[in-house]
């Protein structure tokens, strides 16, 4: 049920609330969790700011409550009973076939969770990962930022951790699954604050993603799961008799490595496997994705927007936004996707003459900046049909930007302000953006349909955040990389790839997941999928 708890109010009061609010006596609360909290700073009719949480709980009670308080809480579906909680691990009595060994592509969140699923049910893994170990990965992004090379193995996309390594580390998804409450709590169990488990903005950042990632190594490890680094997967081996075709193994620059069953967790980047898995005759198809650029504010114009500038805002911290202008009568919409407040903008490369860019924030939100992509929706009308169209697109749009930038990550920005009035801007806000940035003509770069979604969400999103689309507003560009312009079509129920038995496409890369915590869970579903569905 939901509960409201003023700022200053102690966690405690809700036991009273909870029990007034389903008509239970104290003394019958056994215990009281809470599922989700999330802050309400809307304004009030008044035109003031009334903050408060709402807080979701979860309640266990003596017996079966019964009077009519309870009764027009179930009717109004305010209190509902709980779902028994779902484990990562499956029992024995549950696992339906046992493979010798799976092979898992891609150490990021889809490939991590599906890996210990896998090993902790049981089931020999071997990871394999084409980027290195945390600290060799940390290694080689220095070296990006003072040579300005990337490194097209161990960058902001592909290592230990997959792409969200060196982000904000939001864990919010609109996925609303069984399998995220154990996910949540495993990232607890490996060193994040116990609060990401219910609170609906939670992040981790970039710093503590990085002590959590080797604790998760770590319980991997002693589960049996074998990691090969630095390892780039370039084909599959398949045994071709009668009906579906099935895989053997897969082919690696350190040899092969032969296998019952692959799950391919590759990300929305490796634009290189996804050509070799067509090769090897994998269906792919083509389907629409966003793009646009970063805007970058003062993180206190954004806290003023959200809270206000009474007494209460300087409590609340870093304010974030998730902003939404809709596509009307034939005209573009936009939308704020990855916001990163107190962050920072990051080149997230890996393809040399390529300039892309995202977002990252540390565990306290504490830089000066608030970033977040707006982009808008493109499809086969803007990049034509085939199955790498959209990729081709992408590529295109980021050389184009490393062109104008000056071949070395500087990256082309535009004052909000300017973009909306078509003209260059004669100077430049500083940014978070260590690679630094020259005035370009972002509205000129773009494909019409961005700039004009793009322009006409930065109206709206002005009307709500007062200075949104000012002087203040620094355009950064180019944002291709917000999803995967592919799908590898997948059964819903098995996972399994069309037409190939062992085949298990999941996360970003395979057009199922769009964050950190989706893809974990698709991982982490689709191993389960291949243990419960026997052959
Ligand atoms: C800078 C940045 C910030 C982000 N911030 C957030 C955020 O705050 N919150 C959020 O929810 N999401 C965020 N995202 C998105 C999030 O990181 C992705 O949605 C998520 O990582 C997708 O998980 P995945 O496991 O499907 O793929 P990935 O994380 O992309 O992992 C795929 C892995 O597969 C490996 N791989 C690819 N091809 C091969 C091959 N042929 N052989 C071997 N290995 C291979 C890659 O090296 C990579 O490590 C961010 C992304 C970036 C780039």
């Amino acid at each position: 049920m939901n509960l409201t708890l003023g700022l200053d109010e102690p966690e405690a009061a809700l036991r009273a609330r909870a029990c007034e609010a389903i008509g239970v006596a104290r003394e019958h609360l056994r215990d009281l969790r809470i599922a989700r909290r999330s802050l309400d700073a809307r304004r009030a009719s008044g035109g003031g700011r009334h903050f408060r949480f709402v807080i979701h709980v979860d309640v266990v009670v003596e017996g079966m409550p019964t009077g009519e308080t309870f009764d027009g809480a179930s009717r109004t579906g305010r209190v509902k009973p709980l779902a028994p909680p779902q484990q990562l691990q499956l029992a024995a009595a549950d696992v339906a076939k046992r493979p010798d060994r799976v092979v898992v592509v891609g150490a990021g969140p889809a490939g991590l969770f599906a890996a210990l699923v896998l090993a902790e049910s049981g089931v020999p893994v071997d990871l394999i990962e084409r980027g290195g170990e945390l600290r060799s990965r940390g290694r080689a992004l220095a070296g990006f930022l003072n040579g300005r090379r990337p490194d097209p193995e161990n960058n902001l996309l592909f290592g230990e951790g997959g792409a969200g390594t060196y982000s904000d580390g939001k864990l919010y998804t609109r996925v609303d699954h069984p399998l995220s409450h154990p996910i949540l709590e495993t990232f607890v169990a490996c060193g994040a604050k116990p609060e990401i488990v219910f609170d609906s903005r939670a992040h981790i950042g970039t710093d503590r993603l990085h002590a959590i990632l080797p604790a998760l190594r770590e319980r991997l490890i002693d589960a049996g799961v074998q990691f090969h680094w630095n390892t780039q997967v370039s084909g599959l081996r398949f045994h071709e008799g009668g009906g579906a075709r099935a895989i053997t193994g897969v082919e690696t620059n350190n040899g092969e490595v032969a296998c019952d069953a692959v799950l391919l967790a590759i990300g929305h980047s490796a634009r290189d496997t996804w050509e070799h898995l067509l090769r090897d005759g994998v269906k792919i198809e083509a389907r629409a994705s966003q793009l646009g650029v970063r805007i970058e504010h003062p993180q206190a114009l954004i806290d003023a927007g959200r809270y206000g500038t009474g007494p209460e805002a300087a409590r609340l911290g870093a304010s974030y936004y998730g902003l939404v202008c809709r596509a009307e009568k034939g005209a573009p919409g936009g939308h704020s996707f990855c916001m990163c407040p107190g962050g920072q903008i990051v080149a997230s490369v890996n393809t040399p003459g390529h300039l892309c860019t995202n977002g990252m924030s540390n565990s306290r939100h504490s830089s000066p900046f608030a970033n977040a992509a707006i982009v808008t929706g493109v499809g086969p009308r803007e990049f034509g049909d085939g199955v790498f169209a959209g990729v081709d697109y992408q590529r295109a749009l980021e050389a184009r930007f490393f062109d104008e930038g000056g071949k070395d990550y500087t990256a082309p920005a535009q004052r909000a302000s300017d973009f909306l009035k078509g003209r260059e801007s004669t100077s430049l806000k500083a940014t978070s953006y260590k690679f630094g940035v020259v005035p370009g003509r972002i509205d000129l770069l773009l494909p019409s349909t961005v700039r004009d979604g793009i322009a006409r969400a930065l109206t709206a999103f002005n009307r709500q955040i007062s200075g949104f689309a000012s002087e203040e507003g620094m355009l950064v560009g180019v944002e291709t990389r917000c999803s995967a312009p592919l799908r590898i079509p997948r059964d819903p129920d098995t996972f399994r790839a069309r037409d190939i038995a062992n085949l298990y496409p999941v996360g970003e890369g395979a057009g199922y997941a769009g964050g950190i915590l989706s893809a974990a869970i698709d991982g982490a579903a689709a191993a389960q999928a291949l243990l419960k569905n026997p052959d």
